[in-house]
């Protein structure tokens, strides 16, 4: 079946669940995240196909059933699984992605681990990628890629289906071309993104610095440059830009580059956190609290999402005011996605001894500065323990974007509770009107928190009007490919 709309992504768009022994194909429990939010194009196009991998024992088995067809609430898709080995899936995903492209994405050099990456496995699982991609689409269709794992795809696609429109998103940063180049592969991986018709990022400095890396790698000619939107002028915050590329030719074809913004379904959000269940779980988090503030922070287990700065900074915070003891409760919530990799199981185990030191040092029968949750809570439960925050702490050291801010903004149909955003989240380009913070100095994150805890009434209601202007402003709905469109073969970008 040739499809109008082909989303290659590296998951599946459903869950396998295994009833009675036998695996079934599960909605996702929560209709909130990227995968539904890009299940929700299918509904504008005839056919659309989905592209990921599945974890297959022996990829050469004939049994396997690589084109499954779906029909649900979103629309029709084809759903194009690749077979991978595990070894094929530790050395695409967890060595090549996580160990050597992760650190480098978020600026941390000396995490890079570049020694064990398995390049031409990276290629072939890329190509295999393109290929089935290539196999979907109909003639000029829009295949749009996600992510930095799919680096290599657009190139080949290129390659097999020059008809194709072909857009690209970076879910994370885009590192500085000081970073990025550190990749010994960063000329091929330019070379594929060049061969896209839009690449695009969340924030303006994301694209800055996409294109600062590919004219340090390939001649590009003259970049167009656009002003920066008023709406994403955050004067003085670490991450603003005051103008954008948008476009330049490479190899006489025209490649637009183009910043959306991720946001959150705020429709759903809001009616989840208007409903009667999430107001009486609110109620109840708020009476188990008593008179205490509680401070919510929320993310991966992760370097990127600084966890263990922030304990410090908590810690610090109680030291330095002996008032707050008894009277503020930090919920940490990290959950562990990483578990089988060294590297995030020590920062779980430093997050664990963190915490644990900090509540031996200041708690007491009845009260625990911490509670650290590990396991993942469910949307529709996180939504009360938004609800009921005073105060929403959200402090990576680096971050693509960052949903987490955004969707206590959404949740907060009281115009009440404050967010405490590091100025290195891609959000803080939008949240301008967040207590911003430097998540690198221990005077503005304990700065930041205590002002957050002490903050009048009035103010926290006039900054949370603001930021949740801006946040309905830009629901996950209205997200679009770049400066694609859907249903239109013609739409690739002008000449720039
Ligand atoms: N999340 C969740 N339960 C949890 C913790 C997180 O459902 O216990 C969800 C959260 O609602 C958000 C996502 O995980 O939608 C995290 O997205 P974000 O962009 O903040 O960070 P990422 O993990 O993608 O870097």
């Amino acid at each position: 079946m040739s499809s109008d709309l082909v989303i290659v992504y590296h998951r599946q768009p459903y869950e396998e669940v295994e009833e009675n022994g036998r695996i079934v194909l599960k909605e996702n429990s929560s209709p909130n995240g990227i995968v539904p939010t890009l299940k929700s194009f299918f509904g504008a196009v005839d056919h659309g196909a989905w592209v990921a991998w599945k974890l297959a024992d022996d990829p050469s088995n004939p049994e396997f059933e690589q084109v499954i067809e779906i029909d649900d609430a979103y629309g029709k898709y084809s759903v194009s699984r690749l077979p991978l080995s595990p070894h094929q899936v530790r050395e695409f995903y967890h060595v090549t992605s996580k160990e050597a492209f992760w650190p480098i994405l978020h600026s941390f050099k000396e995490r890079y681990n570049y020694d064990p990456v398995d390049w031409p496995n990276f290629r072939e699982v890329n190509w295999a990628f393109a290929e089935a991609a290539a196999a979907e689409a109909a003639q000029g269709a829009l295949v749009w890629v996600h992510d930095y794992n799919l680096w290599l795809v657009p190139g080949y696609l290129r390659k097999m289906r020059p008809d194709l429109r072909i857009a690209f998103f970076h879910h994370t940063p885009f590192p500085s071309a000081d970073a990025f180049n550190v990749l010994p592969w960063r000329k091929e991986i330019i070379e594929s993104l060049l061969a896209c018709d839009d690449v695009g990022f969340h924030i303006p400095r994301y694209a800055a610095n996409f294109v600062s890396a590919a004219r340090s790698l390939f001649d590009l000619g003259p970049v167009d440059r656009e002003p920066v939107p008023d709406k994403w002028l955050s004067e003085g915050s670490a991450l603003m830009e005051r103008t954008v590329p948008v476009g330049f030719t490479y190899g006489g074809r025209d490649v637009s580059v183009s910043v959306t913004p991720v946001g959150v379904d705020v429709e759903y959000i809001d009616e989840q956190a208007r409903s009667k269940e999430a107001a009486e779980r609110t109620e109840r988090i708020r009476q188990e609290l008593g008179e205490a503030k509680l401070i919510l922070s929320v993310g991966r287990t992760d370097y990127t999402k600084g966890g263990i700065e922030q304990l410090a900074s908590f810690e610090r915070v109680l030291e330095a005011n002996p008032d707050l003891i008894g009277k503020v409760r930090l919920m940490h919530v990290s959950v562990s996605a990483n578990r089988n990799m060294t590297a995030y199981e020590n920062i779980q185990n430093e997050i664990e001894q963190t915490a644990g030191r900090i509540n031996g040092r200041f708690g007491t029968l009845d009260w625990q500065p911490i509670t650290l949750i590990s396991r993942a809570i469910p949307f529709v439960e996180l939504v009360s323990y938004y609800r009921a925050a005073d105060v929403a702490w959200i402090t990576p050291l680096a971050d693509g974007m960052n949903l987490v801010c955004k969707e206590f903004i959404s949740s907060r149909v009281d115009g009440d509770g404050v967010l405490v955003l590091s100025e290195f989240a891609g959000a803080a380009v939008e949240l301008g009107s967040a207590v911003l913070t430097n998540p690198f100095s221990h005077r503005s994150m304990d700065s930041a928190i205590l002002s957050a805890l002490k903050m009048p009434n009035e103010e926290r209601h006039v900054r949370m009007a603001s930021l949740r202007e801006v946040v309905q402003g830009n629901s996950v709905r209205d997200w679009t490919p770049g400066r694609l469109k859907l249903n239109d073969p013609n739409s690739v970008p002008s000449a720039a």
